[in-house]
């Protein structure tokens, strides 16, 4: 039995999980489904879109009717390459399908058209962020490109089960990893670089309520020092909750077995979303139960330098490249220029804001940031809304804190004038000037206030003078207030220190 759970980052970027009959080395390699975008299906010209009405996106193709031929969609193949590209992989001028065939009564045809022994992308990676600050890469083995099957619906009828062919046949990326990762903390961030690239690329909307991202997380455990355990594969989880759930699950479940002298089988596992548990499905099927073959109704797939250059030229800079640039550029911290960049749809708002200046500066780079990842943010989780739904724009955010900059207001008029804006979808400018919010800065204005505050509060003023230096604070704080907050807090500290001295 597992008596202790400890997990120790050593030297050579290992995480082991201590028991009292010693270190357990956890190795996980995932193979991630990702749904192509694309309006049409891989091999038929029926229609992707999400929620239609059972079997109302089927072609004679998706539906296996006799006679008919998969014609191969070149978008796909095209977002495929891009992935590839985006991923850091290797194109392969030629690649094959192939007919991995099985039986399922939501597989009309009773054969999967996939990739098998060549594959469009071979190889690839991706960078990860450890807590330290180091990076780890997370190697590809391979992405090839298949048909999704449709959809057997159990939970309508008690005697019935329906189909629903409406996915059948729509382009997949299976995108396998090497077993690179060592816990679930690494497995869930690997996922959700790859989801956030992926979304950069356009090549997969990530969603995986929807199930456009799934994936099948193999995990197996060693002794440090010996070779890698026997795997089992936890097929399908859709989440990244479930998938750290389903990993802890089999890590422990592993352990207890192999501490009671017993073996881990290697076979495919479910994950059951009520109990957090995994449990048999099959023993795993090797690749020849499948009766893999050459796909006769498909020519081989050749590509052309030219074209993957092309496609070269379309992607856009990618996170890891934003996060550096925005660092370079403006000396960002690193973990809000990660921040920034994770989601694309952020970093757009992000660089429209900067862009509504005129060459912005350092200071001004880092105080929009603060101010979207911080208020704009907390605007958007209270009301539930995802960055594009923003009620402030990006330049009216940028505009906000350029007023903050140039000393018109203050940082925590600042915050009131952004609620305002949330509310009314208002300028700054417009609010500050309507509501007489602008910030003080004339000297005798602030001086005059500061006056009656001192005037006011004799005995403090003495008590200061006699050493009392805290007492500062409190004429700054009474200052403050009879202005509504609106002094420029520099001068007003020059102010009172003048007087006082003065007094
Ligand atoms: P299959 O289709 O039979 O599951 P694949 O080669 O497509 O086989 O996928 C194997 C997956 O299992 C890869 O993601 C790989 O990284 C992972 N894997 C291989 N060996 C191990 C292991 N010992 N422990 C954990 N994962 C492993
Ligand atoms: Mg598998």
């Amino acid at each position: 039995m597992i008596d202790t759970i400890n997990s120790c980052n050593n030297c050579d970027n290992s995480v082991y999980i201590e028991t009292s009959t010693g270190k357990w080395e956890v190795v996980i390699g995932l193979e991630v489904h990702a749904q192509v975008i694309s309006n049409s299906k891989l091999f038929s010209n029926a229609s992707t879109s999400f929620g239609a009405s059972p079997n109302t996106n089927v072609s004679f193709v998706d539906a296996a009717l006799p006679g008919v031929l998969p014609v191969i969609n070149s978008f796909c193949v095209d977002q495929a390459i891009k992935t590839g590209l985006g991923l850091n992989g290797h194109v392969n001028l030629v690649s094959r399908f192939d007919r991995k065939n099985y039986f399922y009564a939501d597989l009309p045809q009773g054969y999967q058209i996939s990739q098998y022994k060549y594959p469009i992308i071979s190889g690839g990676y991706i960078d990860i962020d450890k807590e330290d600050g180091s990076t780890r890469r997370i190697n590809l083995e391979r992405i090839h490109i298949e048909q999704d099957a449709g959809k057997s619906i159990h939970d309508q009828s008690p005697n019935k089960s329906f189909i629903d062919l409406n996915r059948s046949g729509v382009a997949l990326m299976e995108i396998v990893t090497k077993p690179d990762m060592r816990s679930a903390e690494e497995t869930s961030v690997f996922l959700q670089k790859l989801r956030s690239i992926l979304r950069y690329l356009g090549t997969c909307d990530g969603n995986m309520e929807e199930g456009s991202m799934r994936a099948d997380v193999n995990v197996s455990i060693h002794r440090p020092g010996t070779e890698y355990g026997t795997r089992a594969e936890v097929k399908n989880v859709n989440s990244f909750k479930f998938i750290t759930a389903a990993i802890n699950f089999e890590i422990q479940r592993q352990i207890a077995l192999l501490e009671s002298s017993g073996t881990v089988d290697q076979e495919t596992r479910l994950f059951d979303t009520g109990t957090g548990e995994t449990r048999t499905m099959r023993s795993k099927e090797d690749a020849q139960d499948y009766r893999y073959f050459p796909e006769p109704d498909l020519p081989p797939l050749v590509l052309s330098e030219e074209r993957i250059e092309a496609i070269r030229k379309t992607i856009p800079e990618l996170p890891d490249a934003k996060t550096a640039r925005l660092q370079r550029e403006f000396d960002l911290p690193h973990y809000d220029a990660t921040l920034i960049s994770a989601d694309r749809e952020t970093a757009d708002f992000y660089e429209r804001g900067l862009k509504a200046v005129n060459s912005p500066s350092k200071d001004f780079a880092k105080m929009l940031a603060n101010w979207m990842l911080g208020e704009l943010f907390s605007c958007l989780n209270k009301s539930g809304k995802h960055i594009t739904e923003s009620n402030v724009s990006a330049e009216n955010l940028a505009e906000l804190v350029n007023l903050i900059k140039i000393n018109v207001i203050s940082g925590k008029i600042a915050k009131e004038v952004l609620e305002l804006m949330w509310e009314s979808g208002n300028k700054a400018i417009e609010i500050v000037e309507e509501r007489g919010m602008k910030q003080i800065t004339s000297t005798e204005e602030i001086e005059k206030i500061a006056k009656v505050v001192l005037a006011e509060n004799e005995s403090k003023v003495s008590e200061y003078k006699s050493g009392k230096d805290k007492l500062f604070g409190f004429f700054v704080g009474q200052t403050m207030k009879r202005t509504e907050g609106k002094a420029n807090p520099q001068i007003l500290n020059e102010v009172l220190k003048k007087l006082l001295s003065e007094a």
